[in-house]
């Protein structure tokens, strides 16, 4: 084995602070298995990407026919198989309306063209709109377009004069929902081009979550304004909500929506923004110039989609709905205990995900409790990465009971330390 120093520069790391990267070699189910053989009890589903499992058979068998069949073709122009069946029915499975289906690949893309598809709607019937309305406490991914419309902070503070401007709207805290809906209804009659939001929970933001009923108010005044509703189900989408997608709580039929992490059940990076048919008509022309400019190398990748028609299978024909009804009560029965108890600040739960804030100390993700936090987990064999003081439960759909029982036993223990430092 090389001994020499990595020449690998690893995502929002401080190489400087970080212990050393864990060697991962094999996983299964909720589990990785690391080149010493240890055993990591995969508690956030890689980064809320896997959801049925690690390495299910099933889109396991589908990538591995894919590669020997067709591995990659230009997508202008071109089309294949795997790439029309996904897009078919994602538009049967997503709420009614969403008719065009463009893929790119990953969340961050399918955001850029989601903002992307909104001004040249905009721009082609004539209107020029080009603001965007967005929730305070958002992320929608690491681009320079999707920083802009996320929460500002130390991750893009580098970045600042790259970044455009956008109108933020308050978080829609129990209780202070009204000032978000007044602040969206007096921020609609600027003529804004969209409001973008993350369904229900606002994920890398502190999984902070709000009732589908304020989602539903949202986006009334979209409707009635005629300003585009953006959701970025790039997190919330396949299950992690409870159900398949955030939007259908809310009833909400959003007119351009983005999905990513999830698609492929987590095996390979694949996006999609679907949208409904006006913002496709807006740019069907025989002027070349309303053309939709955008495209990747590996748009629609074969390989991706064939993992993502395996996962769409999956959610058609094995229990899947059974599985997160199953995996949200034993989440519920397990963060219960910690509602009233003084060790946490906060507990949140909406379908398979549950949000721990522990109380006292500095909220902020640069303080030490995060990475505290993180240490003491990977201590004892679980993958769980806090969002500063909030500790967040998203697992993959085969989770069981007992491994729930580790997950918390663990989070108990680490609140008694936080309580006793
Ligand atoms: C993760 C995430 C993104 C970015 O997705 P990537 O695939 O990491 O680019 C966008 N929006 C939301 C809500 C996310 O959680």
């Amino acid at each position: 084995m090389n001994t020499s120093p990595s020449p690998v520069w690893h995502p929002f790391t401080q190489h400087a602070l970080a212990p050393e990267p864990r060697m991962v070699v094999r996983a299964a189910g909720a589990w990785l298995e690391t080149a010493t053989g240890g055993r990591i009890l995969d508690a956030i589903s890689s980064w809320w990407v896997i959801t049925h499992g690690h390495c299910h058979p099933r889109i396991a068998a589908a990538i591995a026919g894919q590669a020997g069949q067709l591995d990659q073709v230009i997508f202008a122009g071109h089309t294949h198989p795997a790439a029309e069946a996904v897009a078919r029915r994602l538009v049967a499975m997503t709420p009614p309306g969403l008719d065009h289906v463009f893929f790119s690949d990953s969340g961050s893309t399918a955001v850029e063209v989601a903002l992307k598809m909104a001004a040249g709607y905009w721009r082609h019937t004539g209107e020029g709109r080009t603001r965007i309305l967005a929730l305070e406490h958002g992320y929608h991914g690491d681009t320079i377009g999707t920083m802009s419309v996320g929460a500002r902070g130390v991750y893009n503070a580098a970045y600042e004069p790259f970044l455009f401007e956008v109108t933020r709207l308050p978080f829609p805290q129990a209780g202070r929902e009204q000032a978000t809906l007044d602040a969206l209804e007096a921020a609609c009659r600027q003529a804004p081009a969209a409001l973008l939001v993350e369904p229900l929970v606002l994920g890398a933001g502190g999984m902070l979550m709000y009732a589908p009923a304020v989602l539903a108010e949202m986006a009334a005044i979209c409707a009635r304004h005629g300003v585009l509703l953006i959701a970025d189900e790039v997190m919330t989408g396949f299950g992690r909500t409870g159900t398949l997608f955030a939007c259908e709580q809310a009833g909400v039929v959003p007119d351009i929506a983005c999905y990513a992490k999830g698609l492929t059940g987590g095996a390979l990076p694949l996006a999609v923004t679907l949208c409904r048919r006006e913002i496709f008509a807006a740019h069907y022309s025989c002027d070349r110039a309303r053309t939709f400019f955008h495209s990747s190398s590996f748009t629609a990748n074969p390989i991706a989609c064939a993992a993502a028609l395996a996962n769409l299978e999956i959610w058609d024909e094995e229990p899947v709905a059974g599985r997160i009804a199953g995996l949200a009560a034993l989440q519920e029965a397990h963060v219960a205990p910690f509602r009233d108890d003084p060790r946490f600040a906060g507990v949140r739960r909406m379908g398979t995900l549950t949000a721990l804030d522990f109380a006292a100390g500095d909220a902020g993700y640069l303080a030490q409790m995060g990475p505290a936090l993180a240490a003491f987990f990977r201590d004892r064999g679980l993958l769980l990465r806090p969002l500063g003081n909030t500790v967040y439960v998203m697992p993959p759909y085969c989770t069981t009971g007992d491994e729930l029982d580790l997950i918390y036993a663990a989070i108990a223990a680490a609140a008694d330390q936080v309580a006793r430092a």
